[in-house]
């Protein structure tokens, strides 16, 4: 059969996507990742999103989108699973009877016809991401209940892969010629606490610097308390390790971060940021903060602008809270009006948008190590090591020779704006 996998949400879901695509490719099925094809398929599978409410609106819209190429003859039979199956699944059956299958992630045994199937538990993957980086999930679920997040209700508790499963996906994915490694997981650094009683990433990160073929391994979703400080010596040991480190803060003043249930302090976080620093010098911090929340006064957010100003983040993003059923922060409503909640939020990005230019102009001059992603007919695009795909900045690489994608090249970094670094092979 011929069988288009949609795959929306994060990047956790993607994994998931690319284990369906390898299980369908072994039973003999053709299968295609995300195809806009106007093309008829046999089966489409929507892997769908429900973190927030425009998460679950734009599932919807995709499934909506199906059903409708399916009354056109476009679509044979259409399946729903991910976080919205997870979640919704009566609810789906209900308001859209044209869906034949609504598999949550214990049921996607039923869909391959495989009643042993546990998605968590395989390695083999038909990679979606360009051929010389991969996401490597470590674990899947959160045994944290931060007030605003509706994952733990989706993915429910944390369960880590075994090391030795984890270091062979990476060895197979070398194998598929992968180069570059995104250590996800909702809890980074909670990795191994359920299934070997104790953080565990130091010893995985150790394995996993030593896999042939990998030359950049970049660690997203650090939580900040409890921060397991002996993985910066594994980053400071091997250059395999990226310096870099993704960890979501979300705010800083100390009753938000209560009200939040995330633990620890402003001074915590401060003393933690300095001391990542301090263990491995010149690391790009990527952190996420959330705009808006329902107690927040405008003193608290002038708190949170201050917190930008005074780290200098080197990528930070931001989300404006969003009121979600079923967590604990439910009941508080979304009382900050829209105008006020886009206004801190623009504040926030504007002074992220100066500082993210003045740390980008500071590396013109240097020749930084750039693997090549793709290209347009004015430039080759790539990333250093402290830029993660999608979400981070590009360096972008006048076209004076032939460069390959997937190569690493050494770039002299001749320009730069908030975003983009402009330099010439040397
Ligand atoms: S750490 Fe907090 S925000 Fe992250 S997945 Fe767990 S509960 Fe959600």
């Amino acid at each position: 059969m011929h069988i288009n996998i949609i795959t929306l949400g994060c990047s956790k879901n993607t994994v998931d996507s690319e284990v369906l695509a390898a299980q369908f490719h072994r039973k003999g099925h053709k299968v295609f990742h995300n195809s806009p094809a106007e093309r008829r398929f046999d089966v489409v599978v929507v892997n769908t999103c429900a973190f927030i409410q425009d998460a679950k609106t734009q599932s919807v819209d995709e499934i909506l989108f199906q059903v409708e190429r399916k009354k056109q003859g476009l679509v044979g039979q259409l399946f729903v699973t991910g976080c919205l199956a997870q979640r919704y699944a009566d609810d789906l059956r209900e308001s859209i009877p044209e869906i034949d299958g609504i598999f949550p992630f214990a049921d996607l045994g039923e869909m391959l016809g495989d009643t042993h199937f546990d998605l968590l538990q395989q390695t083999d993957r038909i990679i979606s991401t360009p051929k010389h980086y991969a996401y490597l999930k470590v674990s899947e679920g959160c045994d944290r209940h931060c007030s605003y997040c509706a994952i733990p209700l989706i993915r429910g508790k944390q369960v880590s892969k075994p090391v030795e499963s984890i270091v062979r996906e990476a060895e197979q994915l070398a194998a598929q010629g992968v180069k570059e490694i995104m250590l996800i997981a909702q809890d980074l650094t909670s990795y191994g606490t359920d299934l070997y009683q104790r953080r565990d990433l130091e010893r995985l990160l150790r394995k996993l610097a030593q896999v042939n073929g990998i030359e950049w391994i970049r660690l997203h979703y650090a939580y900040p308390v409890n921060f397991p400080y002996e993985i910066l010596d594994v980053m400071r040991e091997y250059s395999t390790i990226c310096k870099y480190l993704d960890i979501p803060l979300q705010h800083i003043n100390e009753e938000i971060l209560r009200d939040m249930n995330r633990g620890g302090n402003a001074a915590q976080i401060y003393k933690l940021i300095e001391r990542i620093r301090d263990k491995v010098p010149g690391i790009a911090l990527r952190s996420t903060l959330i705009s808006g929340y329902p107690t927040e006064t405008r003193e608290q957010h002038k708190e949170l602008l201050k917190f930008v100003e005074d780290v200098r983040f080197d990528r930070l993003g931001f989300f404006s809270y969003s009121q979600e059923e079923g967590t604990p922060a439910y009941p508080l409503g979304d009382p900050i009006k829209e105008r006020e909640k886009n206004r801190r939020l623009e504040e926030l990005i504007a002074s992220q948008e100066k500082i993210a230019l003045e740390l980008n102009q500071q590396k013109v001059g240097s020749v930084l190590k750039v693997i090549i992603d793709s290209e347009d007919n004015r430039y080759y695009i790539g990333r250093t090591e402290f830029d993660s795909p999608d979400v981070d900045d590009s360096v972008l690489i006048k076209k004076k020779e032939k460069l390959k994608i997937g190569e690493f090249y050494p770039v002299r970094i001749e320009k730069a704006d908030h975003f983009d670094l402009y330099g010439t092979k040397v």
